[in-house]
């Protein structure tokens, strides 16, 4: 991503990559040599670690994308990225752009069969927050486009199917009264559940931090807020202990998963993690029993 302090988010192509743009250090060298020949072109995964490796150890914010290399059209052949760069005054074919990885999907999510059915009867998920299982371990460029196209449809016509079986009334619907919008203490959760992930559920992943990532999770669930904003937070709460459990459980390295303190990958976890959560209305404490 486009890592202008700021600046609203904004991603640089990863096309960018493949056409010859180098990243490099604030010296110019190529750092991602270091770690696999392939240098840019090696897998996501291994090329976001290797730049959050480099920010760590230098306490930079961002890496540089060098696009020279791409040729003197490069601004006909990305036009929106030449816009976006040169509204913060950079000009892509002479000066590089300052870059950091950020997290801008899941790999996993809501349990689903190959109509999109949950386990809830007459609830039906596609697309970014369903795990459909086919993503593997490190999603392809545009692989979301195929997701989307195949099990939207088929969703839909599930659903209608549903629709005859499954009275509306069965179906629990939150009470939101005269709950306010939003409110501060909202915001408030919105953004220690970002500062929560990014710090220990990101690219480079510890039990230590896991397990911290987990008390302050269940801290914020167990904290009400009596904006509709809040209950969208404590929403993203859960889901966010439930990424952190699983990573917490998984005890080795996949793709976009990477584990410091278990670096190997191990046939013995080949396979998905489903985890069933059961929570007390009230007391927000959890029974979470995993498989694999
Ligand atoms: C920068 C970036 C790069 C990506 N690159 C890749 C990639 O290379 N490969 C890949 O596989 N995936 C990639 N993804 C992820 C991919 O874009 C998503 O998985 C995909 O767009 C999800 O589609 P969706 O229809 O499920 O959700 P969305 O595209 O998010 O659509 C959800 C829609 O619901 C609407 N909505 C939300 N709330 C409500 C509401 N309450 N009522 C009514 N409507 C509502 C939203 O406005 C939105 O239009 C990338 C994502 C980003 C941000």
């Amino acid at each position: 991503m486009l890592a202008i302090s700021g600046s609203p988010a904004f991603l640089i192509s990863e096309a960018l990559r493949g056409a010859g743009a180098v990243v490099t250090d604030r010296a110019g060298r190529r750092f991602l040599l270091d770690t696999d020949p392939r240098g840019e072109l090696a897998p996501r995964d291994i090329v976001a670690r290797t730049i959050w490796q480099e920010l760590a150890r230098t306490g930079e914010k961002s890496v540089l994308l060098d696009c020279r290399p791409v040729g003197g059209d490069t601004a006909v052949r990305f036009p929106a990225i030449a816009a976006r760069c040169i509204d913060h005054g950079i000009d892509i074919t002479a000066t590089p752009i300052p870059i950091a990885p950020a997290a801008h999907y899941m790999i996993g999510g809501i349990r689903t069969d190959i109509d999109g059915a949950t386990s809830v009867p007459g609830l039906y998920a596609c697309g970014e927050v369903a795990s459909t299982g086919v993503h593997g371990a490190n999603r392809l460029a545009s692989n979301s486009l195929l997701e989307g196209a195949v099990f939207g449809p088929r969703t839909m016509e599930a659903a209608l199917r549903g629709l005859a079986e499954v009275a509306p009334s069965a179906l629990p619907v939150a009470d939101v009264g005269s709950a306010p919008l939003e409110d501060p203490p909202a915001a408030e959760a919105r953004s220690r559940i970002a500062r929560v992930m990014g710090r220990d559920c990101g690219v480079v992943r510890h039990g230590k931090g896991l397990r911290a990532a987990l008390g302050e999770l269940d801290d914020i669930v167990a904290t009400p807020i009596g904006s509709l904003s809040g209950r969208s937070a404590h929403l993203s709460a859960v889901a966010a202990y439930c990424i952190a459990n699983a990573a917490l459980y998984r005890e080795e390295s996949r793709g976009a998963h990477y584990r410091d303190d278990h670096p190997d990958t191990s046939h013995q976890w080949h396979g998905v993690t489903v985890m069933h959560t059961t929570r007390g209305a009230t007391t927000h404490d959890r029974n979470v029993a995993a498989d694999h």
